[in-house]
């Protein structure tokens, strides 16, 4: 089962959170390779995938932050866009939109970075936004400072933790067809709660960036973590194993009814809601061609079709489109 465990090493200032996908994330595989348009992903677009789920989950649940995190890779290659977005409950959805097909020997910068073009989003959405209320979003290159493509998903996380967040931050990813997982190591600020969602950043914390030697000597155990033995470990064993030295505390895990669980929040308003966008010539036009218009949801592989009917009555008045949609629902 899908599982996150928190923990500090005592009297440091160093925190760090695993995580290990499984159910979660053969879901999200199982639902597109059941996707008769797409098929199953190649395997390094699949293992690309699974590290920003893990990703995604490692930074969501280490901040106090009501809303979703996207992890967003527009690619200059062969892969156009990858999303993994994580809801602050951890439920969490995924897909990747492949322009061309991907080899099996394929890097990362061979499928998001051909032109150095390649940009990684972190985006965070609150929800119960005021209005007008637009989501923060931090963009990273991925290229490293001196303008070298990055070859390690981890490595681009890294360098937007240090840049937007002033926070040393260590990342190991792994992914294949049965498990996503992740360890995050962090230095903790000096002073005041600093993470993605705060905003305080003391001079004293920038001072320390690179130069705690706690988080230092913790940060070379835990990237000596192997992908193999993230992947086939269980947790107790890969903690023992890197930081039987150190002291630590751990928290409560989220597994079970709290661990992270795959959901998707599409539904047949927003796919109308679409639909109006486009307006009503567009539409129709769709609809003289096709006989219907027929909208995938790329997360789930849920199918919204609209007959003629279906379609008019969208572009009738407004307090009828609920109905008119809601009718099939
Ligand atoms: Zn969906």
């Amino acid at each position: 089962m899908s599982e996150v465990h928190k923990f500090i090493f005592e009297g440091l200032p160093v925190r760090g959170v695993l995580v290990r996908l499984t159910d979660a994330w053969s879901q999200i595989l199982q639902r597109r390779a059941a996707n008769t348009t797409t098929g199953a992903y190649a395997q390094p677009v699949q293992n690309l995938l699974g590290e920003m789920v893990a990703a995604g989950v490692l930074m969501q649940s280490n901040i106090k932050f009501d809303g979703a995190l996207i992890l967003q890779i527009a690619g200059d290659g062969p892969v156009k866009l990858a999303v993994a977005e994580v809801q602050s409950d951890l439920s969490l959805r995924a897909t990747v939109n492949l322009q061309t097909d991907v080899k099996d020997s394929a890097t990362l910068s061979q499928m998001v970075n051909v032109h150095n073009q390649g940009r990684c989003a972190i985006t965070l959405d609150p929800n119960n936004k005021f209005p007008g209320q637009q989501p923060y979003q931090g963009v990273v290159p991925l290229f490293d400072d001196s303008g070298q493509p990055l070859q390690q998903l981890s490595a681009v996380l890294e360098h937007y933790m240090l840049q937007s967040e002033q926070l040393d931050t260590t990342l190991v990813l792994a992914a294949d067809g049965a498990v996503a997982a992740g360890l995050l190591i962090q230095r903790l600020p000096v002073m005041g709660e600093k993470n993605l969602a705060g905003s305080m950043v003391s001079q004293d914390n920038e001072d320390q960036i690179g130069l705690n030697e706690h988080y230092n000597r913790i940060s070379i155990l835990a990237k000596s973590l192997k992908r193999e033995e993230l992947l086939t470990l269980d947790v107790e064993t890969i903690l023992r194993r890197l930081f039987w030295e150190e002291t630590i505390t751990r928290f409560e895990p989220l597994q079970g009814d709290a661990a992270p669980r795959f959901a998707c929040n599409c539904s047949r308003e927003r796919v109308a809601r679409m639909i109006v966008g486009l307006g009503q010539e567009e539409a129709n036009s769709i609809v003289a061609e096709r006989g219907d218009i027929e909208v995938g949801c790329e997360f789930c592989g849920a199918q919204y079709r609209f007959d003629a009917v279906d379609a008019a009555q969208l572009f009738v008045a407004p307090e009828q489109i609920t109905e008119g949609v809601g009718l099939r629902h």
